[in-house]
């Protein structure tokens, strides 16, 4: 194995050059030393054309690492310090736009994006299902990188720590005092809370997200990444993984052998199925056709499968489950899911459609003294133990990778229900800014 170093750059560098820098700390060890494996990933998906790693000994300076991985400057409309994906409105497909971040603030730290990923959420608010949205918007609320520049009163991060940011970046909210952010460590309840895109800052500009070379946001809200956790794998548990963690442990469903329905194999579904196995769970899978049948079990662990459209298969699993997680992205009839809920058993439903749901809930609910309940997404605390959590259990998101050029066919794909499970956005190797 080659002996790599690269000598360290100096914050000016950094500053001009956070892409670079960033992939230099992913491809670092703890000690410093390159990573062969890790650097020959990361040129083959964002190294200069024809560049290879060195095959001998090298001490390369800060200027020779970033020629390996020169690119072009991604073509953009307008100017700005950063490059990214926009809706202009609900209908056109989306393009690259550059635009302004803000400098960094005295609480803030800004994070040069390596991997960002899509969640059904940011195609719900791009196309306007929940309402007329901020544009121009770039979408994206899961993205990890390296932090390239920290505020003067920045205590808990410093400059080549690796950061994950989900849907808040900011607040209104002193976040000391405040009953959800302070007490109940839950700002996502908190009414003073900026959310990651189609948010006003405290600035009064919108929020855009992670679809993005560069972000900066309030430092709390940032996420430690765990030394062992994959960061392309991972990106997807900053919503989709903590969206299922925080209802899985509030409604008591993470308890070994408690029988949990996991509705919709999608970026959500699958990670809950990842999480609740990895809390001893055992796990019905409730998908619309067999498609996703063979990977369910064979690849996430689902101890069973069921096509919740198959009359027969519903009827014998009535009243087999202790609860539901439903992912679904739609509106949909609960009914048949819900009649293989037992006794006393608890919905917890995390998908949102567009429209209102036409469900009967006395009627479904009654007769078994059944609990439901909603849940949206999860406290920055309760995050970082989400992530440590994945990463010691080995918890690995099944992600497909994929060009900046390709969000909107992975929108596309993602409405007909065809992901497997994430769309995971190589940031560094297909946005430059
Ligand atoms: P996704 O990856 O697109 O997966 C959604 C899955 O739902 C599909 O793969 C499909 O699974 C199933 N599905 C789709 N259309 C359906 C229909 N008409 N009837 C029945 N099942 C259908 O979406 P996602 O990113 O996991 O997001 C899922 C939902 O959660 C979205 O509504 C999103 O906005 C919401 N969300 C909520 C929160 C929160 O805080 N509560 C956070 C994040 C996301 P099968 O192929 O297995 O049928
Ligand atoms: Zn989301």
């Amino acid at each position: 194995m080659p002996r790599i170093s690269v000598s360290t750059p100096s914050p000016s560098e950094i500053a001009v050059r956070g892409r670079e820098y960033s992939l230099l700390v992913q491809a670092q060890g703890k000690g410093g030393e390159i990573d062969a494996e890790k650097l020959s990933v990361l040129i083959s998906q964002a190294g200069a054309e024809g560049a290879k790693a060195p095959a001998g000994d090298a001490n390369l300076s800060f200027d020779e690492w970033s020629a390996l991985f020169a690119r072009p400057k991604t073509e953009a409309e307008g100017s700005g310090n950063a490059i990214g994906v926009f809706a202009k409105d609900n209908k056109n497909k989306l393009t690259p736009r550059a635009f302004d971040r803000r400098p960094v603030g005295p609480k803030d730290v800004r994070i040069q994006i390596a991997y960002a990923s899509i969640c059904h959420s940011d195609i719900h608010t791009v196309k306007g299902a929940w309402g007329e949205a901020k544009y121009p918007l770039a979408a994206g609320h899961e993205m990890v990188g390296v932090i390239t520049e920290v505020g003067s009163e920045v205590k808990n991060f410093k400059v080549g720590d690796k950061g994950g940011i989900g849907c808040m970046v900011n607040s209104k909210c002193d976040l000391t005092k405040c009953e959800q952010c302070a007490q109940a460590k839950e700002e996502q309840y908190c009414p003073q809370t900026i959310f990651t895109y189609n948010s006003v800052d405290t600035d009064g500009t919108v929020t855009q997200g992670g679809y993005s070379t560069h972000i900066i946001a309030n430092s709390h809200f940032v996420l430690k990444w765990p030394d062992n956790l994959s960061m392309e794998h991972g990106v997807p548990l900053l919503c989709a993984g903590i969206t299922v963690y925080s209802p899985l442990k509030h409604y008591g469903m993470d308890k070994p052998g408690f029988k949990l329905g996991v509705v919709g194999l999608g970026g959500l579904g699958h990670c809950a199925v990842l999480l609740a196995k990895a809390m001893g769970v055992e796990v019905t899978v409730l998908s619309t056709s067999n498609k996703k049948k063979e990977e369910a079990l064979s690849k996430l662990g689902a101890d069973h499968f069921l096509v919740h459209t198959d009359k027969e298969a519903m009827k014998a699993a009535m009243n087999t489950l202790d609860g539901i997680i439903d992912t679904v992205s739609q509106s949909h009839d609960l009914s048949t899911i819900m009649s293989t809920l037992k006794v006393n058993g608890k919905l917890a439903l995390v998908g949102v459609g567009a429209a209102d749901d036409p469900m009967h809930l006395p009627g479904l609910v009654v007769f078994k003294r059944l609990t439901i309940g909603g849940s949206l997404i999860g406290g920055i605390a309760e995050t970082q133990e989400m992530l440590q959590f994945a990463a010691d259990k080995g918890v690995q998101c099944i992600t497909e990778s994929i060009p900046a050029s390709y969000i909107n066919e992975a929108y596309d794909r993602m409405n007909k229900s065809d992901v497997k499970y994430r769309f995971v956005i190589n940031i560094q190797g297909t946005l430059v800014a």
